[in-house]
């Protein structure tokens, strides 16, 4: 396995994990990974809706890190874990999310977008009454305003998580259809000197692509972007690495030579 670090884990410190962290490393040990970053969702002001209250994704990051450090210690003679956080993004939270990732040094922390303009994509009300190329751009347009505010991350997580659940997915889909605002990410990405990440959580629900897809990859990489971590976003042992080989494929094939790890919010870099 030329990838041995998962930089995309939740456990039961998410809101939608019940996986006790160390079921969760004890298959990454048996799966040979070196590294697991965890990355607990925080998601400030998430709508409350049929799945729960409006503070479900609210991280608890005392208990997390106090459980992360115990389980470091305890198999640290078998692999490396790593302390990150998935940090939702809106552009009305810049502060708050500010003030959440100073309170504690993370290793790594993912900026998502969960929620766009007060909806989460994962629900068909988003869709409603509108083609789906429409609620895609409102979507990716959503990206860009979080980032004209906010900067304290260290990778954009799945870049098109949208098309995990519009009503046709990743049909008719591709960078080209979205070019010129996915121009407009990438460039503030590599401006300001953050990465993206190979997610393939969308991989294993069926979607062709990894989550970006590889046109969105391609071009991070023309336009100069080096950083891209990969996780596997898994919620459930049984979905940790998931892909992996594929996705250093992929990568390469994207003309990348590297993939990157972090730890204490620097970035390292492993050949494929
Ligand atoms: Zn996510
Ligand atoms: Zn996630």
């Amino acid at each position: 396995m030329p990838i041995t670090a998962d930089f995309h884990l939740h456990s039961s410190f998410s809101g939608d994990s019940d996986t006790p962290m160390e079921e969760m490393i004890l298959r990454g040990i048996e799966l040979g990974l070196t590294q697991m970053c965890f990355t607990e969702h925080n998601d400030l002001d998430y709508p409350a809706g049929e799945d729960g209250p409006s503070d479900i994704f609210e991280l608890n990051a005392d208990a997390y890190l106090y459980e992360l450090l115990k389980l470091r210690e305890k198999y640290a003679d078998r692999i490396e874990i790593l302390f990150g956080v998935e940090l939702g993004l809106q552009p009305h939270l810049t502060r708050q999310n500010a003030a959440f990732v100073k309170e504690h040094d993370y290793d790594f922390v993912i900026a998502s977008s969960h929620v766009c303009h007060g909806q989460d994509p994962y629900y068909p009300s988003f869709y409603e009454g509108r083609a789906q190329e429409a609620a895609y751009r409102e979507y990716f347009e959503s990206i860009l305003e979080n980032l004209r505010s906010y900067s304290n991350f260290d990778v954009y997580g799945h870049l098109d998580y949208v098309v995990r659940y519009g009503p046709d997915r990743d049909e008719g889909y591709s960078y080209e259809v979205y070019r010129d605002i996915f121009d407009k990410i990438l460039h503030r990405l590599i401006d300001i000197e953050k990465g993206i990440e190979l997610n393939t959580a969308g991989l294993a629900k069926g979607l062709r692509e990894p989550n970006p897809c590889i046109g969105v990859l391609k071009r991070y990489r023309e336009l100069g972007g080096e950083i891209v971590t990969i996780g596997s976003d898994a919620h459930r042992p049984a979905q940790i690495a998931y892909a992996f080989d594929r996705a250093a494929e992929i990568l390469k094939d994207c003309g990348f030579r590297y993939y990157a790890t972090f730890a204490k919010r620097s970035p390292s870099f492993h050949k494929l």
